[in-house]
């Protein structure tokens, strides 16, 4: 586990699960209609239950870049932040709606008065984002975030090994000024 102070709160990296998280909320990396699906989206929704998918349905889907808050159901966390990240491309657009992925969903957060946020890695799974590209612009843009704003915590859990790693190597390139 990794634990860096930035402003007034705290940035951590582990490796583990998403659904095992104790954190007020965690974001689950959704696709448009909100569905169960596969990756992370079905374990979250299998973990939470079958109501949680009900009350996705009547959220109208979620375009990329953007988030929506439901409860948490069965999950130990109080709120599911969805988020929808860009399916990759290559171009110029994917790393901007990354970022907003990213940014959506702490200004939920903020809104909402929730105070700690778990995150995957958004769009590295199924949707293909490189992972070092992927790191770079989702601890900068998280970074960036709490310099300013208030999320007590920001942790993300790291499905395997190797995701961690290159998390860890880039948070340490990028130190806590969130520019490599
Ligand atoms: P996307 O469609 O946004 O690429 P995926 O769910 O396919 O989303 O993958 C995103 C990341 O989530 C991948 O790194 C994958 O290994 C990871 N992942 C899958 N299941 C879990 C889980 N239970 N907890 C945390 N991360 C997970």
């Amino acid at each position: 586990m990794i634990r860096k102070k930035i402003g007034k709160s705290y940035l951590e990296l582990v490796q583990g699960n998403i659904t095992e998280q104790d954190t007020e909320a965690i974001v689950n990396a959704a696709n448009e209609r909100l569905a169960p699906g596969g990756g992370v989206a079905g374990a979250i929704h299998r973990a939470a239950g079958p109501s949680l998918w009900e009350e996705c349905k009547k959220l109208g889907g979620c375009k990329t870049g953007e988030a929506k808050l439901t409860s948490g159901h069965n999950l130990r966390a109080t709120y599911v932040i969805h988020t929808v990240g860009p399916v990759y491309s290559g171009r110029d657009k994917d790393s901007e709606d990354l970022k907003n992925s990213y940014k959506n969903s702490l200004k939920l957060a903020t809104e909402k008065n929730i105070r700690s946020v778990s995150f995957p890695s958004i769009s590295t799974g199924a949707f293909g984002y490189p992972v070092d590209e992927a790191a770079r612009i989702a601890l900068e843009t998280v970074v960036e975030y709490l310099k300013k704003d208030g999320v007590e915590l920001v942790r993300f859990v790291l499905f395997g090994k190797k995701d961690f790693s290159v998390y860890q190597q880039t948070l340490q390139k990028i130190g806590t000024e969130g520019r490599i």
